[in-house]
């Protein structure tokens, strides 16, 4: 496995920008994840979840986000991408955090872009958590590394 980045003041921002979409369009059990993705092209799209009654009908935000960034700019690659949680009012205690992607969306964040960079919660002991800043304890990692031995239709690839 290859070592994981340190975020940069870029990464933080995908963060900050993740965090102020789900604070704001936040519904306890609807929207509960926000997420932000930078294109190759430098620009950022943010979603949020959309929950379902019928569970399966649920989209996660990161997909909504990718969504948007394809409605506005076409196939844009994707840099970084990152989702953070907002925790339900009764984990009063508990901060919005970076949280990985389910397996469904790494499938979509590799379709979209291979070289694509995740942002995702403490992947490795061996990193520092830092305390007091945006994404502390989150680093960066390609997300061929989130889903190795991908699925593949014969040898189309
Ligand atoms: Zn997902």
């Amino acid at each position: 496995m290859k070592r994981p980045t340190k975020l940069t003041k870029a990464d933080r921002e995908l963060i900050a920008a993740a965090t102020a979409v789900i604070k704001q369009r936040y519904r306890n059990d609807w929207q509960e994840v926000g997420a932000a993705l930078r294109t190759r092209s430098g620009k950022i799209f943010t979603g949020v979840n959309l929950d379902a009654y019928l569970g399966r009908m649920a989209v996660c935000a990161e997909a909504v986000a990718l969504g948007r960034a394809v409605v506005d700019l076409g196939e844009a690659g994707i840099d970084t991408i990152v989702a953070v949680r907002q925790p339900p009012p009764e984990e009063i205690d508990q901060d919005i955090t970076v949280v990985s992607p389910c397996g469904a969306c790494r499938e979509l964040i590799f379709d979209y872009d291979p070289k694509a960079r995740v942002i995702v919660p403490n992947p490795l002991p061996s990193l520092p958590r830092k305390r007091g800043r945006e994404g502390r304890g989150a680093a960066a990692v390609p997300i061929g590394e989130l889903l190795p031995n991908k699925y593949q239709r014969g040898q189309e690839r």
